[in-house]
């Protein structure tokens, strides 16, 4: 079977780009090794998909080249989204400034992609196993449900997290074969895992959250941590970790909004111990562990 272009990768970036194609009036197909499109769309946004930021900027965003950023979000912006959300009749609600979820669920996203994949003409095939790929002038790609061949060829499977969702990596190690420079990636977005030794206390503290700020390489964020039984989550510790590199230190502030001076001079003057008094500033779970495992300071220290 011969197509103008093959994605690889019925993911979210996979099927925009199917639809996208398709509406330029080229024959499209899309394979996935999985059952279903969109795995990770289904369980995102706490299963009501987070689908855009209406304050999105080239800005916000990491990147190896920060000019990609401001062509793309220039061509398609989370405006045409949302238009297309709209014309599909599902309806969203804005949770922190600017984040949009839909008020059911995320497989409404799911079936607006395929909606649209319908729309622009273009064919899907799932449970496809890629053997191999070729390109003598177009792409050969080989697979158990036979060969397909395409001038274009996108692959768009995915990052590395989340193996269990159908990621193999697979878009990192094709385009090396090929012959093609892939830029080197590293976590982001990703709650802080100890090993054993340097665990703690941490994972007696596992469901406790605190409004802190956070700061490694001269960026800061302020919001919840969240201690787990491996580590440190939560949305603050999610953005620093994107910042973060083999070997930095992170800082995290627990009373950003308190002079800490101010605060165990007030603590010296009421008498009170430790324990009792820091518990109006910060949870008690935390503080009785802490006033446990370390030494408290005092003000002469
Ligand atoms: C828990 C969680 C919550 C999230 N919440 C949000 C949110 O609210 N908002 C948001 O914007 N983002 C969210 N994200 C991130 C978002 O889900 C991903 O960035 C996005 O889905 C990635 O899309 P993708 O198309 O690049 O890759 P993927 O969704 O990983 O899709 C890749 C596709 O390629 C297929 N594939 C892989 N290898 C092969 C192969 N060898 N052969 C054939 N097919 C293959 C896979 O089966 C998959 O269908 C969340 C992620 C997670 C894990």
């Amino acid at each position: 079977m011969e197509k103008n272009v093959i994605i690889i990768g019925a993911g979210a970036a996979g099927l925009m780009c199917t639809i996208e194609s398709g509406k330029r009036g080229r024959s499209v197909l899309i394979l996935d090794h999985a059952k279903k499109t969109g795995s990770k769309i289904r369980i995102s946004g706490g299963g009501h998909c987070n689908f855009t930021n209406i304050n999105a900027s080239p800005d916000k965003y990491l990147s190896y080249n920060p000019h990609f950023c401001k062509s793309a979000l220039s061509r398609f912006t989370p405006h045409d989204f949302i238009s297309m959300l709209e014309k599909n009749g599902i309806k969203y609600h804005e949770k922190e400034p600017g984040q949009l979820f839909c008020n059911e669920s995320s497989a409404e996203i799911v079936n607006m992609l395929h909606n649209e994949c319908k729309e622009a003409g273009v064919e899907i095939r799932l449970n496809c196993h890629i053997s191999e790929i070729k390109k003598h002038g177009s792409f050969v790609i080989s697979t158990n449900l036979g060969a397909f061949q395409a001038e274009s060829l996108v692959i768009a499977t995915g990052g590395l997290s989340y193996p269990e969702l159908g990621t193999t990596g697979f878009g990192h190690t094709v385009p090396r074969k090929l012959g093609i420079r892939v830029t080197p990636v590293k976590p982001a977005l990703v709650p802080l895992t100890f090993s054993k030794k340097d665990l703690g206390i941490f994972g007696e503290l596992s469901g406790v959250s605190i409004n802190a700020s956070v700061s490694c390489n001269r960026r800061e964020f302020r919001g919840d941590i969240l201690f787990t039984h491996r580590g440190l989550s939560g949305p603050t510790v999610l953005q620093i970790s994107s910042y973060w590199n083999q070997g930095d230190s992170i800082i995290v502030n627990l009373l950003p909004a308190t002079d800490a001076y101010e605060l165990f001079l007030a603590k010296q003057q009421s008498k009170m111990e430790m324990k009792n008094f820091l518990p109006q500033y910060l949870p008690k779970r935390f503080i009785q562990k802490w006033c446990d495992f370390t030494t408290v300071p005092t003000l002469s220290e």
